[in-house]
């Protein structure tokens, strides 16, 4: 577990002794740092600047009560967060997390990173993240609007159109950010583009809905292309059934791959005639229901209680668009021993260090969801654009612009990687294309933060 740089490890020796119990921001902060090693010995001013001891640090955390009354009339409290992490390249930028197991060190390691990834964009954006322990599945939708009203009316303090724009992650969908956005606008008495992922009548952008999942399969073409492959009679696994998975499941199908299973946190689906993103699109945002109903839809297909299993299934392409750390060891093993080509992150760091490890020690293509989940907040990024210019671009203008930043993210990691680590090794190219940016406009900026 040794960084092999005594900078690096030192930093991260003291990151674990200082924050312990916060595993997933520990992990995330070792995998980035292992893969500076030759940016820190190639520029001594990293090290002299002390650019990574401030960068694994936020420059703010921001914790706080949310009281709620429930439909019985009950009040009920959760825990609201937003970590503002670094503002070196532009506003702090970030989703908002609703679930139940969200706490400090999960909203911390995907601040960290929201970094790099914004960063990846090209476009100028901080890194940020917030969320709550509160979980909306299960409650009303007015329930849902107090729990959201509460959580703004702390929240305003600390955003704004230029400090900190924040956007939808799990749980957080088109319905919370408009109970918020309304919120917001009634405290401050002022129309902005505060908060991204907005309905398409109240200053959305369109394409937004469909941005991680249509620029994470972007990205894989890029990547499948540059290695002689596409998506042209491939079958693909995409776990979850969220916005990432459905709208992933749209555009593989679109460049001719074949989305044969698909899950929640109960379970999955294995169709092998494809599964249709409609059917799941009703499910999941009509209905709000479990995706074994898609058997009610298309009785052929087969559901398995327990979505751990949806990796065992025989398929060319992995696209994990679910959750954290849901690719193991053991799954990435029955990944290889399937014959994939390769695995590509839709979600936020969904393969263990272990996972990765088998997947890239086998040879096959892996990508970072920092580097190919970017299309959502990329895509944010030009929700702001339009906002502030006061207009509206067509869905394909924004969809090909979508295209053309996960080509160039693609583009910029495969040549950071042969710069500076091994030819190929997209995880090392993306951190490392990600950190250059950041660390450059912070010695620009001189010790502020
Ligand atoms: P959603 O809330 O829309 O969907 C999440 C999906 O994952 C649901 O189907 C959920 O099932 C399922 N899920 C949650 N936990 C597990 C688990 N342990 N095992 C299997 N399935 C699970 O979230 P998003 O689609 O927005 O986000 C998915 C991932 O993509 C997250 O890691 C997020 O951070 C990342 N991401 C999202 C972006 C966006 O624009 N939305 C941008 C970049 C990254 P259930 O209904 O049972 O909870």
């Amino acid at each position: 577990m040794a960084i092999n740089n005594a900078y690096l490890n030192g930093i991260y020796e003291e990151l674990a002794a200082r924050y312990a119990e916060q595993t997933e921001f520990l992990e995330a902060v070792h995998e980035v740092l292992e893969t500076l090693v030759p940016v820190v010995e190639a520029d001594p001013r990293y090290e002299q600047q002390n650019i990574i001891g401030r960068m694994v640090e936020p420059e703010r955390t921001i914790l706080f009560r949310v009281p709620w009354v429930d439909d019985a009339g009950k009040v009920q409290v959760n825990r609201g967060y937003r970590v503002q992490f670094n503002s070196a390249i532009g506003p702090y930028k970030g989703g908002l997390r609703f679930r139940n197991n969200v706490n400090l060190s999960i909203i911390k390691f995907l601040g960290f990173e929201q970094i790099f990834k914004n960063a990846l964009t090209t476009l100028p954006m901080g890194g940020g993240k917030g969320g709550s322990d509160f979980d909306p599945k299960g409650k009303s939708d007015a329930e849902v609007m107090r729990f959201c009203q509460s959580f703004m009316t702390e929240l305003v303090k600390h955003i704004g159109p230029d400090t900190d724009v924040p956007a939808g992650d799990i749980g957080v969908g088109a319905r919370e950010i408009g109970y918020m956005f309304g919120q917001y606008k009634r405290l401050t008495n002022s129309f902005t583009g505060v908060l991204t992922g907005k309905g398409l009548t109240y200053g959305g952008s369109l394409a937004r809905t469909q941005a991680t999942g249509f620029g994470l399969c972007y990205f894989a073409n890029a990547y499948l292309k540059a290695n002689g492959q596409s998506f042209e009679g491939k079958t693909v696994i995409v776990s979850g059934s969220g916005n990432v998975a459905t709208y992933a499941n749209q555009k593989a199908t679109q460049l001719g791959g074949k989305v044969i299973a698909m899950s929640d946190s109960n379970g999955y689906i294995v169709d092998e005639n494809g599964i249709d993103f409609k059917v799941i699109q009703v499910i999941k945002e009509q209905k709000r229901a479990r995706i074994k109903t898609y058997l009610d839809y298309v009785p052929t297909a087969k559901y398995v209680e327990g979505c751990k299993g949806i990796w065992t299934v025989k398929a060319d392409i992995a696209m994990p668009c679910a959750t954290q750390n849901e690719i193991d060891e053991e799954s990435a093993k029955a990944i290889v021993a399937n014959g994939a080509i390769g695995v590509f992150e839709g979600a936020n760091m969904p393969c263990t260090p272990e996972a990765i490890a088998v997947i890239k020690g086998a040879g096959l293509l892996y990508s970072p969801g920092k580097a190919s989940n970017a299309g959502g907040v990329a895509t944010s990024g030009l929700e702001m654009s339009q906002n502030s210019e006061r207009l509206s671009w067509t869905f394909d203008e924004v969809d090909s612009k979508l295209k053309g930043i996960m080509e160039t993210i693609y583009a910029d990691c495969a040549a950071a990687a042969e710069k500076y680590a091994t030819a190929g090794d997209i995880q090392a190219g993306a951190n490392i294309a990600g950190f250059l940016k950041v660390a450059e406009a912070m010695l620009a900026q001189g010790v502020c933060y």
